[in-house]
C-alpha cells in the first residue's frame, strides 16, 4: 500500500496548512477558497436564493459587502439573464431585513451559531450592547465569548458594521411570555404605572389591570392589603414589593 502524503500548502492560496483535530486547515482568512465558503454560508443562512457557489463565482463576490454593492446591470451581465438578475436583487434586498438572530450565525464565527444568537437575544437588543458580561449572563462559554468578542472588535467594528442591517435581535415567543404581571396600588420605584409597564414589557412581561387566571406576579409596593393582594395570596401568586429590585435581580442590572 502506498502512503498518501498530506499537502503542506493550501491549493487555493498557497499558505501553509495547519493540523487541527486530525484535519488540515488553511488559516489564511483572506484565502479565496475560504472567502467563497464564507459567502456561501452567509447567503445560505440568510436564505438568499440564487446565490450558490456558481453564482458567487460568476458574480466575482469577494466579501459580504460586495453582495450589497452589486447593481442590477452588473448582476444581469454576470448571470446573462434579466429574469435571474431581478429575482436575485429582490432576494438580496429582502435579506436586509434579517435580524441578528439569523445574521450572527451567518458570519462563520467558530462556536457561534443559532443557539448562541438566541441566548444573546435574551440579554441584549442590539449587537452594539455586546460585552464580556453580557456574554456571560447569556450563558456563553469562555471560548465562544472569546471568539465572539474577537470577531466583534476585529471584524465587526472595523468593517462589517457598514453592512446594510439594523443588527438588532428579535425576542422569541418564549421570552415574551415570561409572566403576567398585575400592579396593585401606587408604585414607589416607578413614577407612573405606564413607565413600569413599559419596562416590564421590555423585560418580557405582560401587564394586566386585574387579577385574571393567567396572572403570575402581583406587584404591591404600597403595602396596603388591597382586595387584589388578598386574591393573590389566596391563589398563591408571587407578590413583589419592590418592582425595580425584582427586575434588577433578574437581569443583573437595572432596566
Ligand atoms: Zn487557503
Amino acid at each position: 500500500m502506498q502512503a498518501i502524503e498530506a499537502p503542506e500548502f493550501c491549493p487555493s492560496c498557497d499558505s501553509s496548512l495547519e493540523w487541527k483535530n486530525d484535519l488540515l486547515y488553511c488559516v489564511n482568512s483572506l484565502c479565496p477558497a475560504q472567502v467563497q465558503k464564507r459567502i456561501e454560508h452567509f447567503a445560505k443562512s440568510l436564505k438568499i436564493k440564487g446565490l450558490g457557489p456558481k453564482s458567487i463565482e460568476k458574480l466575482g463576490l469577494s466579501s459580504f459587502q460586495s453582495i450589497y454593492d452589486m447593481t442590477y446591470l452588473e448582476i444581469r451581465d454576470a448571470l446573462s439573464s434579466e429574469k435571474l438578475a431581478i429575482k436575485l436583487l429582490q432576494e438580496i434586498t429582502h435579506s436586509k431585513k434579517s435580524s441578528m438572530n439569523e445574521l450572527l450565525p451567518a458570519f462563520s464565527i467558530p462556536l457561534i451559531g443559532k443557539t448562541a444568537a438566541e441566548k444573546l437575544s435574551t440579554k441584549i437588543n442590539n449587537i452594539s450592547e455586546l460585552n464580556a458580561d453580557k456574554c456571560k449572563a447569556a450563558g456563553l462559554g469562555p471560548k465562544a465569548t472569546e471568539n465572539l468578542l474577537n470577531w466583534y472588535f476585529d471584524e465587526f467594528l472595523f468593517d462589517l458594521v457598514r453592512l446594510p442591517f439594523g443588527f438588532s435581535f428579535t425576542k422569541s415567543e418564549q421570552q415574551v411570555s415570561k409572566g403576567v404581571v398585575c400592579i396593585s396600588g401606587k408604585l414607589k420605584s416607578f413614577k407612573t404605572k405606564a413607565q413600569a409597564q413599559e419596562v416590564l414589557a421590555k423585560n418580557g412581561y405582560e401587564v394586566k389591570s386585574s387579577i385574571t387566571k393567567d396572572v403570575t406576579i402581583l406587584v404591591n409596593e404600597s403595602g396596603i392589603e388591597s382586595a387584589k393582594t388578598k386574591t393573590a395570596q389566596d391563589k398563591g401568586i408571587t407578590i413583589v414589593t419592590n418592582l425595580l429590585e425584582f427586575l434588577g435581580e433578574e437581569n443583573g442590572n437595572v432596566a
